[in-house]
This record gives C-alpha cells, sequence and structure tokens, in this order.
C-alpha cells in the first residue's frame, strides 16, 4: 500500500513537472496549451474525448468519471466516513490518509462549479470523424482502377466490389434516400485459398481510409463457450480505429474462413461452433447496437465500455467453400438429366471456373442458413490463380515482391533482373504447391536468401540477373561485375539451390 502510494507521489511531481515544463510561466501559455491538449485520466489514461467529463483534483490530475466512482467504491470500502471527521483530516491531509483525494464538491471539479476554461470537451478527434460527404465517396470507376495498381486479375470481383462499397458508403452518407432505405451491400465472397480475398480487402479498406478488422470465423463462438464471443470482432474494430467510435462505426470487419462455420452435418450436439455462431452473427450483419470494451477483448468490471451501432459496418465475408463445386456440378447435372444427354453432363467436370455459377441455394446446400445468406447480398467469386497471373503477381503490382528485392539490392547499388524464365520457374513451383499467391514468398525467400546474404560481400558486384536455371537448381545466378562482365566470380559460384 505505501509503495503505491509513493508512485503516485513520484507521479504527481513528475505531472507537476512536466506541466511546469510545457506550459511555460505565464498564465496565459497555461491556457493556450490547455485547449491544445485533451485531459487524460490519471488512472485509466483515457483522454476526455472518450471517457467524458473530468473530475480536476488538485496538482493538475483529472480522473475520469468511471475512475473516480471504481475509486470511490473502494474508499467507502474503508472507514472512510471515520476519516471525514475533524480530529482524522489533518492525517488525511498530510498525506497519512488516501493520497491526492480531498473530499470536496465533486461538481465543483467537474467543471459545472468554476474552473476556467477548461470545460470545453476538445473536439480534434470528433473533427477526423466528420460526417461523409456524398461528392466525397469516390466512384466505382477510381475505386477499381486503384484496386488494379495492387491486385492482379479477379476483375468481376474487383468490379462487384468497387459498386458495393460506393453503394454502401452512399448509404452511409445520406442514412435513408427518399424514403427507401438502401439496403446494406454486405459481402460474400467465395474463392479458393491465396487468391487475394483478404488482400482485396485490405487494399479497399486503405484506399478508402477506414478501419479494418480481421477475424477469423472458426475462433468464434456462441457466448458463454470457449473462444472468442461473435461481438469480439466489434472490439477489435473499435481498436483498430484508435478507440474512436464513430470511426469504427464506418469500418469494414472482415470475417474469413465464413465456410467454417456452416451447419454440422449429422450432429445431435449443440453446434455451438457452428450454426449458433451464423445464428450470433445476424443482429451484427443488419445493423445493432453492441457493447463492447474499450481496449480489451473480453468484458469484465475493471474494463470500461462503448456502445458501437454496427448499422454503418460494411461486413465482408470470405472463404473457400471447398466441395462447393460438387453441390454446384449436381445441381446442374440434374437439370441436364431432364431431357439432354448424357455426355452433356461431364462438361461440368471439365469446366474451370464452375464456382461462378453459384446461388444462393448452392451455399445453402453447403451449411449457411438462409437468414445469414440473406444478410449477405453481394455474392461474387473470385477465380483461382493461374501460371500467368502468379508471373504478373511476381512482378507488376505496385508492391510486387520482386520489385521489392530488387529495392533491396538497389540501396547496396546492385541491379536484380528476373529474366522471363525464372518467373515462369517460379510460377511452376508455386503452382504445385496449391496454395495460391502465398506460396510464391516463400519460394523466393529461399534462394534469395543466399543472393542476398552473398551480394553485399564484393563492391564489385553492379548486377545479378536471376535465370531459369538458377531457380530449378541446374546454374547459377548471371553476375556483371561493375565495369567488365564475368559470370559467376568465385564466391558466387556455390550459390545453387539448395
Ligand atoms: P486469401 O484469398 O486466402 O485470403 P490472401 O489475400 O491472403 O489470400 O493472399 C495471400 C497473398 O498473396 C497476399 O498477401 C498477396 O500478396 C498475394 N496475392 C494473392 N492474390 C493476389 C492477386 N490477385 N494480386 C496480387 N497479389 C495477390
Amino acid at each position: 500500500m505505501d509503495d503505491h502510494r509513493d508512485d503516485r507521489h513520484d507521479d504527481t511531481e513528475l505531472e507537476e513537472q512536466k506541466s511546469a515544463d510545457t506550459t511555460g510561466e505565464t498564465e496565459e501559455k497555461k491556457d493556450d496549451s490547455a485547449s491544445d491538449y485533451e485531459d487524460v485520466c490519471f488512472i485509466c489514461r483515457r483522454p476526455e474525448s472518450k471517457a467524458g467529463k473530468m473530475f480536476r483534483l488538485p496538482n493538475h490530475i483529472c480522473v475520469c468519471d468511471d475512475c473516480m466512482h471504481k475509486t470511490m467504491d473502494t474508499v467507502s470500502q474503508f472507514d472512510y466516513q471515520g476519516l471525514l471527521n475533524n480530529q482524522n483530516m489533518d492525517d488525511f491531509n498530510s498525506g497519512k490518509g488516501f493520497p491526492n483525494i480531498s473530499f470536496v464538491n465533486l461538481a465543483d471539479l467537474r467543471g459545472d462549479g468554476g474552473i476556467p476554461n477548461k470545460q470545453k470537451p476538445k473536439k480534434k478527434k470528433k473533427e477526423s470523424a466528420a460526417e461523409i460527404d456524398i461528392r466525397d465517396i469516390m466512384p466505382p470507376h477510381k475505386i477499381k482502377q486503384k484496386l488494379d495498381e495492387y491486385v492482379v486479375g479477379q476483375e468481376h470481383a474487383k468490379k462487384v466490389m468497387s459498386v458495393a462499397v460506393y453503394n454502401h458508403y452512399k448509404r452511409v452518407a445520406t442514412g435513408t434516400m427518399d424514403e427507401i432505405e438502401i439496403e446494406k451491400s454486405n459481402m460474400l465472397m467465395i474463392g479458393p485459398t491465396g487468391c487475394g480475398k483478404t488482400y482485396l480487402v485490405k487494399t479497399l479498406a486503405r484506399l478508402l481510409d477506414v478501419p479494418l478488422a480481421i477475424a477469423d470465423a472458426t475462433s468464434l463462438t456462441e457466448a458463454g463457450y470457449i473462444g472468442d464471443d461473435i461481438e469480439s470482432v466489434v472490439s477489435k474494430l473499435l481498436a483498430a480505429a484508435d478507440n474512436d467510435v464513430e470511426r469504427a462505426e464506418r469500418g469494414i470487419i472482415f470475417i474469413d474462413e465464413i465456410d467454417k462455420i456452416a451447419k454440422k452435418k449429422n450432429t445431435n450436439a449443440r453446434d455451438v461452433s457452428g450454426e449458433s455462431v451464423q445464428q450470433g452473427m445476424l443482429k451484427l450483419l443488419e445493423g445493432a447496437e453492441v457493447e463492447v470494451p474499450v481496449g480489451a477483448n473480453s468484458k469484465n468490471a475493471m474494463v470500461p465500455l462503448a456502445t458501437v451501432n454496427t448499422r454503418n459496418i460494411l461486413f465482408i465475408c470470405g472463404g473457400a467453400f471447398p466441395d462447393l463445386d460438387e453441390i454446384i456440378k449436381q445441381r446442374l447435372k440434374k437439370k441436364t438429366s431432364i431431357g439432354y444427354s448424357a455426355e452433356l453432363k461431364d462438361k461440368y467436370d471439365k469446366e474451370k471456373n464452375i464456382l461462378s455459377r453459384v446461388t444462393v441455394e448452392d451455399i445453402r446446400k453447403f451449411g449457411m442458413i438462409p437468414e445469414f445468406i440473406g444478410r449477405l447480398p453481394v455474392i461474387f467469386t473470385l477465380e483461382g490463380l493461374s501460371r500467368d497471373m502468379m508471373v504478373q503477381i511476381l512482378s507488376e503490382p505496385r508492391n510486387a515482391i520482386l520489385k521489392q528485392y530488387q529495392k533491396l539490392l538497389e540501396l547496396d547499388e546492385v541491379e536484380l533482373i528476373f529474366d522471363q524464365g525464372a518467373l515462369e520457374a517460379i510460377a511452376d513451383k508455386a503452382m504445385e504447391k496449391e496454395t495460391g499467391a502465398r506460396a510464391l514468398r516463400a519460394i523466393i525467400e529461399e534462394f534469395m536468401l543466399d543472393i542476398m546474404y552473398e551480394v553485399p560481400k564484393d563492391d564489385n558486384i553492379g548486377r545479378v540477373t536471376i535465370t531459369r536455371e538458377y531457380i530449378e537448381g541446374n546454374g547459377g545466378p548471371i553476375i556483371d561485375i561493375r565495369s567488365r562482365s564475368a559470370e559467376h566470380p568465385d564466391h558466387l559460384k556455390e550459390i545453387r539451390q539448395a
């Protein structure tokens, strides 16, 4: 208890010293700085804009309403009534009682009764979260253009997303439009792993400058069971918005692996991580007020709560939906078996982009409940990556992996070139792994390691060309010395694919 008290005193001194340093000597300056900075609660460190009006204690200490009440509750467990009588008050004020707490009129401290110029809530953060102006919303073709700079292929997905996002923010900007309430454009994206679902959403959120929370549906369970409860996704978003509720209310929540919460088949046990999660998400998707803890991910007595309305939060769900293609094929085959010849049936087996023929009925058959699908009106698919797309992903996007390595070597004044054969060989290797573009980085890192290790050893190296042979393990890279050209200087001869 004593240690604690000492700490407090130290902090108080520091605080005083700091405020003396920063506020200057004159009273006038003090007021200036007061209008620039928000007051911060001495206990929970939240600023006035989050925690509400502050109680102002002597020595420039501010305590928020919540902390003050918690302190009071704690204090009330002691015999502070006894302390209040005159005999003990001297002890109390001389520091033997509770530090920094003297029993004064709380209304005075709160600003209702008189500290000048300090009561105005600072509006700084609020301004950043100003209302969206409909003219400021990027039109769909611009959104798509920007997405094109980063994401290769997926033309359909980019187009659908651009329009959906545009409509969504129009809806947010207007509230309702001529009495016809515009439906929320929550999305469901279906596509194999590593084809760019998460990447698209991340890029989108960055372009629009809105906070983004990414959650994994597999970790969610019905409230009260082991796992994160469903509302934790909103608290993640609040954290991504720096606890700014207004900003969070316009953010995006991406829930990955949504296919993992499909209804479990043939089970009699309570489906706490499947159907119940879908049920639990219904109200979030549509729009509800949820109380979420600020700065923590579980509710408990000591964590302040904030109320977030999910009405304007855009939900995007994504999943690979394995075996959905079988369900689609079955449906299509059933149709063809009425009246068409049997050979037509196998044509679906060979069709590459069968997923794009998905219907709501197929998704329902997969195990998503109709109410859930109904709240994700924008459904679209992404294609699996082809070898050509892989080659493009390597070198074309703004922050392509190869560009990143080229930049790194450029800092050593070494030029890095990948010949076309090398790109194709890398793409082939990635295709074998069947994890989409995710495999690319791992493969490149594997063989760039030796280059990144050896090149800085020799100042004479001016250019390194990566060849198909090097990637396939049949040769080394071509090294050009700054003035002359020489193949494989001695110490680089050893670089071979492991
Ligand atoms: P998933 O579809 O499983 O969510 P990700 O979006 O996480 O896949 O993709 C993994 C990585 O692969 C991304 O970080 C990105 O760098 C790259 N990537 C995947 N698809 C594309 C694409 N179409 N264009 C550019 N990069 C891509």
